[in-house]
């Protein structure tokens, strides 16, 4: 038998696009037939946001919820207590994602999804009321011209079954009841036109987004279409750029390539959060250069926060939290304060002091740099030279590969810098996840394809004007040449004749160069992990590059959010390959480092340390003196101890427990 309830809606905005969404949530978490009516409304299914959203009801206005089926006690309880939380409208939401750069920072949010424009919840008045109507009345007319005349044109050209693809979107435009939203949102709210737009069409696109079925998961895209094209036509020139940001913000995005974030104007943008990626794309290793606070992995940040949103980004624990409340806000003040005043303390004690263990093991930490202006704040942080510059930024927003003289420039003025302590200069790692104007992806799979010193190999003119640069600025500093993912003798040799051959050419023109310059391979292939002994034999060091190393050996996308729990370089297989390589290093007698991230996650510090790396180049520059402080803080036989405990076992979960054991012994703020 049926039953009733009856309540009020109590916060501030009534039940509009998202109390509706949570509304119909929760709803279908039952299996009974719930419906809600208002005093002057006829029943709607409470079920369909759409349906709960032609109540318009107010804050004030009284429901009556029905239900029907074998849950419908629980159905009501939990319904009725939502509407008399109001929704949790006026409150916070706290989203967990993959903390990429360290930091915390509270600014409103700039989202990106809808090309760049900037919606905030901005309230109209009253008597703006008709004017922002005929403004949405205005754009949806001019946005359904521009639709018909690229339909005609595609028609003409690809003809008319593709041309069709935009008859979707007319009729989407043509839509009455979708139109009375806009109005009603504009009319019953007080909502800007740009703001009513993108909040009714985004409950479709979650709605959408939410439906197991691929035909209507497609549609997710003509709808993120209409919204870009009404946007523009709401705002014209008013819009608001990424590139042209009056006051400081927090970047909402869906994804954000290496290039794009390497662009953001850190002046203004102080933090992102993106849909996808994960720590190890090279999309967080850029952001965390920039050292802005950023998490990514959030899936559907773009949908949930809408421009304007008060954001706190958490970077050290991989929170965002949205409109978030005074108290949490004055919480978060004292975070961001304490967090730059242990970061100061912990530089200005340790920036000049060695990087020794307890019992007088001497390590090396440098620095990874995208760009020769990261030099100085590695310096100052007290890092003992850059072990990895990842030189392919250099093609960033080009068209054309970089001149020899650009390589040149760039190479010259940071050897000089950096006086007599070490240039680790990579040579060009594009593909994978690196695309630029200069290079584009054409492959399917584009981590297993032409990337790196593939590329290079493909494009020895390329590489060789790069090679003949860094050999010219050798003359002028300590200069070393890495080469990206070898991952076998026969590529090494390779690579190595297109160095001799440079030289040969510089000698022949009575070019300096320094005859000796060292040559290293990264290891981040498992295959050169195999034989990393023939390979220790030909160059005279070799860097780990983890973060590929992983990907590689566990079949995990190191960008790809969803499988990010996978990614683990606690993993045995990886202590493992580690144990391999350093082993085969010093047998050899060569020098061994790690660029990869690892490096820098301070719970593996002691764990890399124990193993019997005497060189960490790490990533960003504020980290050093954490490595430092833990390498001071601890014997190298303890180190070993530990690493020997963990690589027996089986379990990553457990290896990083004990890890971070230690670390919280030593430094418990560092372990989060
Ligand atoms: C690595 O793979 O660990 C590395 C340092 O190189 P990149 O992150 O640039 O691929
Ligand atoms: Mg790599």
């Amino acid at each position: 038998m049926l039953i009733k309830r009856r309540t009020k809606i109590i916060n501030t905005n009534g039940l509009h696009a998202r109390p509706a969404t949570r509304f119909a949530e929760v709803a279908n978490k039952f299996n009974s037939e719930i419906f809600v009516k208002t005093e002057n409304k006829e029943e709607v299914n409470g079920k369909s946001i759409i349906d709960l959203l032609t109540l318009g009801a107010k804050r004030g206005t009284e429901l009556l919820i029905t239900a029907d089926g074998e849950d419908k006690e629980i159905a009501l309880d939990a319904l009725e207590g939502l509407v008399n939380d109001g929704f949790d409208e006026d409150s916070m939401e706290t989203r967990k994602g993959i903390a990429v750069s360290p930091g915390v920072v509270i600014k409103d949010a700039f989202v990106l999804e809808s090309e760049g424009f900037r919606i905030p919840r901005h309230l109209i008045k009253e008597e703006e009321i008709p004017k922002e109507i005929s403004r949405l009345e205005e754009a949806t007319k001019v946005a359904w011209e521009e639709i018909e005349k690229l339909e005609d044109r595609v028609s003409t050209n690809l003809g008319s079954e593709i041309g069709s693809i935009f008859a979707t979107h007319k009729l989407m435009l043509q839509d009455k009841l979708l139109l009375r939203e806009f109005t009603k949102k504009v009319e019953q709210h007080r909502f800007s036109a740009e703001y009513a737009v993108t909040l009714v069409l985004r409950v479709y696109i979650k709605k959408f987004e939410s439906v197991d079925d691929p035909y209507l998961a497609a549609r997710v895209g003509d709808i993120y279409d209409i919204e870009k094209r009404l946007l523009r036509n709401l705002l014209g020139e008013k819009r608001e750029e990424l590139k042209n940001l009056t006051k400081e913000v927090v970047v909402v995005a869906h994804d954000l390539s290496p290039s794009q974030i390497a662009s953001l104007d850190t002046t203004k943008v102080r933090g992102f959060v993106t849909d996808l990626g994960s720590r190890n794309s090279h999309a967080a290793i850029v952001a965390r250069a920039l050292g802005i606070p950023a998490v990514v992995g959030l899936k559907t940040a773009t949908v949930d926060i809408f421009g304007g949103d008060r954001v706190i980004i958490d970077g050290n624990r991989g929170d965002v939290i949205v409109r978030p409340d005074e108290e949490t806000i004055k919480e978060y003040q004292l975070i961001e304060k304490d967090f730059h005043v242990f970061e100061e303390k912990l530089t200005s004690e340790l920036k000049d002091l060695p990087a020794v263990t307890l019992d007088g093991r001497e390590i090396m930490i440098l620095g990874n740099i995208e760009f020769p202006r990261d030099i100085s704040p590695n310096l100052n942080q007290g890092a003992a030279g850059i072990g990895l510059y990842r030189t392919e930024f250099l093609f960033l927003g080009s068209n054309e590969s970089p001149t020899e003289e650009e390589h040149f420039k760039a190479y010259s003025q940071s050897v000089q810098e950096l006086g007599d302590k070490p240039l680790i200069i990579r040579t060009v790692d594009l593909g994978g996840d690196k695309f630029f104007p200069a290079n584009s992806n054409t492959e399917l799979n584009p981590f297993l394809g032409c990337r790196s010193i593939r590329y290079c190999l493909e494009h020895p003119d390329i590489f060789k004007s790069q090679l003949r640069a860094i050999l010219r600025a050798s003359a002028f500093g300590n200069a070393k040449i890495m080469f990206p993912l070898i991952s076998s003798l026969q590529e090494l040799r390779k690579a190595k004749d297109i160095v001799n051959e440079v030289k040969e050419e510089l000698n022949q023109k009575g070019i300096d160069f320094d005859e000796k310059i060292e040559i290293g391979i990264m290891i981040e292939v498992p295959s050169a992990a195999m034989v990393a002994d023939d390979l220790a034999k030909e160059v005279d060091f070799f860097s780990i590059g983890t973060n590929d190393l992983i990907q590689y050996t566990m079949a995990v996308d190191r960008g790809n959010e969803k499988v990010a729990h996978l990614y683990s370089p606690a993993h045995p297989a990886i202590l493992k390959l580690l144990k391999m390589i350093i082993n085969a290093a010093e047998e050899n007698n060569i020098k061994i480092g790690i660029c990869g991230e690892m490096g820098g996650e301070v719970e593996y510090t002691i764990l890399l340390l124990g193993l019997g790396l005497r060189e960490f180049s790490v990533a960003p520059a504020m980290i050093i003196p954490e490595v430092k402080k833990i390498i001071r803080s601890v014997t190298y036989e303890r180190a070993k101890e530990a690493a020997e405990t963990v690589c027996s076992y089986d379990d990553p979960a457990k290896t990083i427990e004990y890890l971070r054991n230690i670390v919280r012994e030593i430094i418990p703020e560092l372990v989060y």
